[in-house]
């Protein structure tokens, strides 16, 4: 007998997870995480990756094709690679693919092709080394380069993650957009989300996704709308000419939720449905406690048959109370 698909209560299928496989990072993100005073998920709560894979399986044969690993920093965790091999062989998941700061990866990517991984996403959020020491607190800007050369001499398909910071890397929009002339890469700018562990550096979000894409428009009048795929997060757009493309992804202002397709599971097993949601329910202790597939399985099916419409009715039914101050780092982006 097959298992049900995954539908939530507006009729929307669920292909894809993103698994945040770890809470823990060697950055410090500025819009991710504070400088000091974090308290990371002991190492026992933590979902193992047997548990994982599990959890895998299951949700593959109710119809999840795609799963993207993130973190905290998916390479701090050990083993990293022969979980991903493992991942890239479950019956039914066609793609997987890594969100990664690029720190650790330099000299790395073969393996990585090897186990079978899809496309990476590359957060580099500026082209200066100073900038880059500011925005992160560290000093990787050359290791995070030699990932990005290395992930190009591949082939692997790659994006590159910038998150737009009044104040902080404004500079680098023209160049990260000139990037794309040369090189076959998406270059996507993300409104910052008030994901950082203490709460909105702004009052009102000055750089949203209309001020950005002005911006660039400014710069290249000629810019073209592509089509975006479907559940793409990223308005998509190409400067005539070049060989990659701009994206703009609304992530605090929220204009795609009406196609969401994703669920997510936090590093301890949480399951939330909407990024700004505050978790749905736990399902390591439900493993924990014994349940058998089938039990997973409905409670999967409860939590999406109750789910918000959109980011703001989820940011508004949280039950942790408002504002949001999580750190993006426990959830995965
Ligand atoms: N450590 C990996 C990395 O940085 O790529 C994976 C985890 S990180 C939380 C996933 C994505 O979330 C990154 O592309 C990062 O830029 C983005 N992100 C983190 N905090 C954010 C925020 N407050 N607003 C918008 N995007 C954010
Ligand atoms: Fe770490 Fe990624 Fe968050 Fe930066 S965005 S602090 S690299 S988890």
């Amino acid at each position: 007998m097959n298992a049900p698909r995954l539908y939530d209560n507006h009729g929307r299928l669920i292909n894809y997870v993103r698994l945040a496989v770890t809470d823990r990072c060697n950055l410090r993100c500025f819009y991710c995480m504070p400088e000091e005073g974090i308290q990371y998920v002991a190492r026992e709560d933590l979902l193992t990756y047997e548990e994982m894979l599990r959890l895998m399986h299951l949700l593959a044969g109710m119809g999840i094709e795609k799963v993207r690993i993130t973190g905290g920093e998916p390479f701090v965790r050990k083993d990293m690679l022969p979980f991903l091999r493992d991942l890239c062989r479950v019956p039914g998941i066609r793609k997987v693919n890594v969100t990664t700061n690029g720190t650790l990866t330099a000299g790395r990517v073969a393996e990585l092709q090897a186990a079978g991984i899809h496309s990476v996403n590359l957060s580099l959020d500026t082209l200066d080394p100073e900038r880059f020491r500011r925005i992160t607190r560290r000093d990787q800007f050359d290791a995070v380069l030699r990932t990005f050369r290395e992930l190009l001499d591949h082939g692997m398909p790659t994006k590159l993650n910038a998150v737009v910071m009044a104040g902080k890397n404004i500079a680098d929009i023209l160049p990260m957009v000139e990037l794309t002339r040369e090189h076959p890469v998406g270059v996507r700018f993300i409104e910052e989300m008030p994901f950082n562990g203490e709460g909105s550096h702004y009052p009102v979000l000055e750089w949203n996704h209309r001020k950005i894409r002005a911006y660039i428009q400014e710069a290249y009048p000629g810019l073209e709308k592509l089509p975006d795929p479907p559940h793409s997060t990223s308005a998509n757009y190409r400067v005539p000419g070049y060989r990659g493309t701009v994206g703009i992804i609304a992530a605090y202002s929220r204009t795609f939720c009406g196609s969401c397709n994703r669920i997510r599971l936090t590093p301890q097993g949480l399951l939330k449905t909407c990024l700004y949601d505050d978790g749905v329910f736990n399902v390591r202790d439900l493993m924990r406690h014994g349940a058998s597939d089938e039990q997973l399985r409905d409670a999967f099916l409860s939590a999406l048959g109750n789910r918000a419409k959109d980011g703001w009715e989820a940011e508004q039914n949280r039950t942790f109370g408002l504002p949001v101050t999580e750190s993006m780092s426990t959830i995965g982006g």
